[in-house]
């Protein structure tokens, strides 16, 4: 096996109408076509793969993440913690030695608006949410604030002829929920149960031998689809939001299992029963 870490993949290569490997631009900047049985795309939010393949759709709600790791936050504990506000959210992450990996996350169309720039502002504009103000020194940036977005991108279909796809490549709505990482390892192995018989097998790789990972896409992440994005949603509603908060501070089991099924150590079902949804509104 092979891993090139400075090639970037730029076209996908096609053989008698199947993928058949993909064309990388590598660190020198020369062009090289590599041919592959099956190609993976794991590339992520943008994947070129998904774009190439021509699968990729958009949805509402388009929101942008600005991410910055900062140090000696003040008040952060062993918990990360959320903040939600009128207009977007804030996640602070403990990451050890003392840094906080603190994400804003805006609706697009509201950093669009006449000379806002939330990369250049970062620090003021945490400054807005309530429980936020006054608990970062902007001295202490220890990593350049990243953007990245618009998400609520997925991929119409996770399987073709000589290829498929995994992670957000696949499918990815909002980082509220935090599933992203559970979603990309999972999709993975249920990507390699049906990638290495396939493989094994002589002869194309093709969709059809590869639907059984898109069968089995559906049955483990259904639930959390739809979980994630009753969550996404609910979070663009301030009232709807600090109504599902105040009766989660209320019900700690009612808190304790939505975190475990968006913690993917509760099944996704178990939360989205009539009963759970209705006590979380009423
Ligand atoms: C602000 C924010 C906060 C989040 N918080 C959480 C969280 O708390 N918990 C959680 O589980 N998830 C979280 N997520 C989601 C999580 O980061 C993703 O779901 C996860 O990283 C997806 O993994 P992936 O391997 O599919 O894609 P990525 O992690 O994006 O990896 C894709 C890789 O492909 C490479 N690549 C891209 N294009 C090419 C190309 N053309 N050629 C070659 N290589 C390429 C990239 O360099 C990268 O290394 C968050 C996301 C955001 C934006």
């Amino acid at each position: 096996m092979e891993s090139r870490e400075d090639s970037t993949v730029e076209e996908l290569v096609y053989d008698a109408g199947a993928v058949g490997g993909v064309v990388v631009r590598t660190g020198d900047g020369s062009r090289e076509a590599i041919k592959a049985r099956v190609v993976i795309g794991a590339d992520g939010l943008n994947s070129v793969v998904a774009r190439r393949l021509g699968v990729r759709t958009e949805h509402a709600p388009r929101r942008v993440a600005y991410t910055a790791h900062i140090a000696d936050v003040q008040g952060v504990g062993d918990a990360g913690e959320m903040h939600v506000g009128r207009s977007g959210y804030v996640g602070l992450g403990p990451v050890g030695g003392g840094l906080t990996t603190v994400a804003l996350v805006l609706p697009l169309a509201a950093v669009r608006v006449g000379g806002r720039d939330p990369r250049r502002d970062f620090f003021a504009e945490l400054e807005r949410f309530a429980g936020l103000a006054g608990r970062f020194d902007p001295r202490r940036l220890v990593r350049r604030v990243l953007v990245t977005g618009p998400f609520a991108r997925w991929s119409r279909r996770s399987t073709a002829d000589g290829a498929l796809l995994v992670g957000d490549a696949a499918d990815f709505f909002d980082p509220f929920t935090g599933q992203g990482i559970y979603a990309a390892l999972r999709g993975a192995e249920l990507a390699a149960e049906v990638v290495i018989p396939a493989l094994a097998a002589n002869g194309p790789v093709t969709a059809a031998a590869l639907a059984p990972y898109r069968r089995a896409r559906r049955r483990a992440f259904l639930g959390k689809w739809t979980l994630e994005r009753l969550i996404g949603l609910g979070v663009g509603w301030p009232a709807l939001a600090e109504r599902v908060i105040e009766r989660l501070a209320r019900r700690p089991a009612l808190a304790d299992l939505l975190v475990g099924a968006t913690g993917n150590f509760v099944p996704a079902r178990a939360a989205l029963r009539p009963g759970v949804l209705a006590r979380l509104l009423v």
